[in-house]
């Protein structure tokens, strides 16, 4: 039975709620009537349902869906205008007692190192991602209670935002490690983290089971609610995601659907992020063996059809994608994505010989952070170093009115200008600083209130002059 405020997985992922979804959408997607029915609903900006949604993704007509992209390319620009957030992730161990078997570091795989980082090494690989501009990371740990415990992970935590090298900050530590306790999501949130990201990998709980044969994470329920159990713990930003190439898309996409609407529903805020990973090559995985891979065609009008049905949900997507695919999708809806990256454990500070990678997955985007910042505003998007939400408390659900009331444009476009004049002064390279410059000017004139514009022309004088900090 499907109820979306159940707090059982099977209840509120109900795999025959998604059945009949993906019918209906089969049967509706060249009913050009409905299809307009529902852009027209979305044109509203309040989001879709998971059924009006599959409709569109469905849709065959080619002219609803240029239709489909033009309307998820302006909710893009209205939401997030053309600014893009940077982040990296930071990888503290590659231990785990899981199976899951598209993953490298599952525990049968013997010929990678494994590899946990001490917290001096994790000083200098925090040193290393504060030298490249960074100031907002995401951790990511293997599941191991032995080798990885919780306690582990707070003292990182504690270590990575006590660190400041030169005018380098870690201003927001997100998150990733495997679904725990309440007890545990408590001391997270109190360990000041950002977001807490789990991606479902599946909502199909047949298929999730025989990808994840062994260890903890074989518990579909247990991983399924675990988002539950870290609101519950007081963790209000929490990021969902799916692996695509494991089950069908159109499955995944419904099921990441039906669990924002359930978090909403449940606890009054939905994710805060979604992230689209995509397979990728990797020790011991080969992504053809897999037989659900999406093609970038598909990758394009999922990404578009997730902005249009959740538009004040981030999306983001990482360096497992190309230059060329990457810049496809931007428009369409990711907000943040990540630069300059790397993998496996301890890799910032040493690049590992290839025979000898402890990787997750191999790179698409090998390009450095200053490459990438240099790209985006190449293109016209300015790259977003900006934590100020995290920081003044805007989190859940005080977040999701600024977002509603869409007051939050005041503060992200400033923002975004004076953390880009710090990655300027700081960490760019001349052709990136050069450019850099010319966009502030252009974009400062952006700013609608003068009163605004004013302050930040004042506070970047002030960065120019060593201050550094500034936010709305
Ligand atoms: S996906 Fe996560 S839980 Fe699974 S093997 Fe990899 S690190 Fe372990
Ligand atoms: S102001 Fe808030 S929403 Fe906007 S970019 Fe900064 S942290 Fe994100």
């Amino acid at each position: 039975m499907y109820r979306v405020d159940s707090m059982k997985a099977e209840e509120f992922i109900s795999h025959q709620e998604i059945m009949e979804t993906l019918a209906y959408a089969d049967e509706n997607k060249n009913n050009r009537e409905l299809v307009d029915q529902i852009l027209d609903k979305a044109r509203e900006r309040k989001g879709l349902s998971h059924r009006e949604a599959s409709v569109l993704l469905a849709c065959e007509d080619e002219e609803k869906n240029q239709e489909i992209y033009a309307l998820a390319e302006q909710i893009k620009k209205d939401f997030y205008g053309n600014r893009i957030v940077m982040f990296a992730p930071l990888y503290l161990s590659n231990y785990c007692v899981n199976g899951c078997v598209y993953c490298p570091f599952h525990a049968k795989n013997k010929h990678i190192p494994r590899k946990k980082l001490t917290q001096e090494e994790i000083r200098r690989e925090v040193i290393a991602l504060q030298d490249m501009g960074h100031k907002r990371l995401a951790l990511e740990t293997g599941e191991d209670p032995v080798n990885c415990p919780i306690e582990y992970v707070l003292e990182s935590i504690k270590t990575i935002y006590s660190i400041q090298h030169k005018n380098g900050a870690i201003r927001r530590v997100n998150v990733n490690i495997a679904a725990t306790t309440v007890e545990n999501y408590r001391k997270l949130k109190e360990a000041g983290i950002g977001t807490y990201i789990l991606f479902q990998e599946t909502y199909h709980k047949e298929s999730y089971e025989k990808l994840h044969p062994t260890g903890p994470k074989h518990n579909y329920a247990y991983h399924t609610e675990a988002m539950d159990r870290a609101m519950e713990g007081g963790i209000d930003d929490v990021g969902i995601g799916a692996l695509f190439g494991l089950e069908l898309y159109r499955y995944e996409f419904a099921g990441l659907l039906m669990h924002a609407e359930h978090l909403e529903a449940v606890h009054g805020v939905g994710p805060h992020t979604i992230s689209v990973p995509r397979i990728r090559r990797a020790d011991d995985i080969d992504p053809d063996t897999f037989d659900n891979g999406i093609d970038d065609d598909i990758f394009a009008k999922l990404v578009a059809c997730i902005r249009i049905a959740v538009p004040y949900t981030g999306m983001i997507i990482s360096t497992r994608e190309s230059k060329q695919c990457r810049e496809r999708v931007l428009h369409l809806g990711v907000s943040q994505i990540s630069g300059g990256s790397r993998t496996s454990v301890g890799g910032y500070v040493e690049e590992e010989p290839e025979e000898e990678s402890s990787a997750q997955f191999d790179i698409s985007d090998n390009r450095t952070l200053d490459q990438v910042v240099n790209w985006l505003i190449e293109m016209g998007y300015i790259p977003s170093f900006c934590t100020a939400c995290y920081r003044e408390g805007r989190t859940g659900d005080r977040f999701m009115s600024l977002c509603k009331s869409g007051q939050i444009q005041n503060c992200c476009h400033p923002n975004a200008l004076m953390t880009l004049k710090e990655y300027l002064e700081d960490y760019a390279s001349e052709d990136t600083r050069q450019k850099g410059e010319a966009l502030i000017r252009k974009e400062l004139e952006n700013i609608p209130k003068e009163k605004v514009r004013k302050i930040v022309e004042k506070n970047l004088t002030e960065i120019e002059q060593g201050q550094r900090d500034f936010r709305f």
